[in-house]
């Protein structure tokens, strides 16, 4: 096995620029993921690494060799594609088997080993009993499982994943997961995972890179990126419900600062946060502004005024989930969202006190639109 390295890598498609001077490094050994909306490049970094496309600028690093110039079958390196391409002609065995035919000729594999391998994954991922099947008479998710499984047979330098289990119903997406990290743990090689959903990155990853149109936009381990996520970027990434993005004009009066958004609400700032609160902010106008973020769990709603701080806003949406209901409330430019238990009946229209615990505060600059 070996680890990766991106230097300085950009990559245009004619006049578009798919990446934009990526650089990271991943370490021999890790599950690294790239994580990002559709678009942002994460396809084009795992091609630009299997040798499929060539990098308009930049290095490319495989282990300690530059492999710029390297044909991709020289890479030593396993891809996984979102779209399967599996061999029509060929039976789900084959289409396993065909990544150890090469070895196989020269010798290096038996064939007795050769079904040890593709038994060996595919009673991992579930896939034993259409071995004999074409990809014809397979469903989306069991195509996906046999894509996998073809990836994973071999003991490459290196395994590319590209949204490996995208198309898997939801059931079947846990116990993938699980199967993934397993076979991570097992193998203990590098991965480089791609996914957009954050869920599955956290869970899986030892770190995670945040891509977004073509650049990298944060770097680490899930707990960083969850609990100090950079930018809103990041921040709307790795929650769900995404957390709650707000400008909020910043007022210094008697000695204290408060936040206010318009007449919908206003509070007074911990004195803490406010060195946080003063990096972030912008002038805007003639006003100050800073972009808040706060997690739906971060947000108190209740019938009663539950502190000094609260505000009321009315019910615009109510969600309801398995144990709690989703509440929205309609910002001027934006959506505002917390929890409530089930219990608590809370109708459209209702004006109910909101509270936000200031240990869950973030403050950022203002990198995007807020859209409703
Ligand atoms: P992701 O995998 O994150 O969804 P991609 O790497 O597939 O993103 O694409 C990044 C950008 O490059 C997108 O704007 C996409 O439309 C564009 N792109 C990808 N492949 C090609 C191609 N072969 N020709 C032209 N543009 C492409
Ligand atoms: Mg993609």
């Amino acid at each position: 096995m070996a680890g990766v390295k991106l230097e300085n890598v950009t990559m245009k498609y004619g006049s578009l620029i798919a990446l934009n001077n990526v650089s990271f490094e991943c370490p021999e050994g890790e599950f690294f993921t790239l994580l990002g909306p559709s678009g942002a490049g994460k396809t084009t970094t795992l091609e630009l690494i299997a040798g499929i496309k060539q990098p308009t600028h930049g290095l490319i690093h495989i282990g300690d060799r530059m492999v710029n110039h390297d044909a991709p079958e020289e890479r030593d390196v396993a891809m996984a594609f979102e779209n399967y391409a599996l061999y029509p002609q060929f039976s789900v065995y084959d289409n396993i088997a065909f990544p150890l035919r090469a070895p196989r000729r020269k010798g290096e594999l038996t064939s007795a080993e050769e079904k040890e391998r593709v038994h060996d994954i595919t009673s991992l991922l579930g896939i034993e009993e259409y071995l004999d099947r074409k990809p014809q008479q397979l469903s989306g998710g069991q195509k996906q499982r046999v894509s996998l499984a073809r990836a994973m047979v071999r003991r490459p330098k290196l395994y590319l994943l590209d949204e490996p289990i995208a198309h898997l119903d939801a059931k079947l997406k846990i116990s993938a997961r699980s199967t993934l990290k397993l076979l991570a743990h097992q193998l203990g090689t590098t991965i480089l995972y791609v996914t957009h959903n954050y869920r599955e990155a956290l869970g899986l990853s030892d770190r995670i890179m945040a891509i977004r149109k073509g650049r990298v936009e944060q770097i680490g381990t899930p707990e960083e990126m969850y609990e100090k996520p950079q930018t809103d970027f990041v921040a709307r990434l790795m929650g769900d419900p995404p957390i709650n993005l707000v400008d909020v004009e910043v007022v210094s009066e008697n000695a204290r600062i408060y936040l206010q958004s318009e007449d919908l609400f206003r509070f007074p700032l911990e004195k803490a946060l406010i060195p946080d609160m003063e990096k972030a902010s912008w002038e805007e106008d003639g006003k100050k502004m800073v972009r808040m973020g706060v997690r739906a769990k971060n947000v108190r709603i209740s019938r009663e005024k539950s502190s000094e701080e609260a505000f009321e806003l009315p019910v615009y949406v109510t969600v309801r989930e398995a144990k709690n209901t989703v509440i929205t409330f309609e910002l001027t430019h934006t959506l505002f969202q917390g929890f409530v238990s089930n219990g608590q009946r809370m109708k459209v229209g209702d004006k109910v006190w909101v509270d936000i615990d200031q240990d869950g505060l973030y403050f950022f600059r203002r990198s995007m639109e807020l859209i409703k």
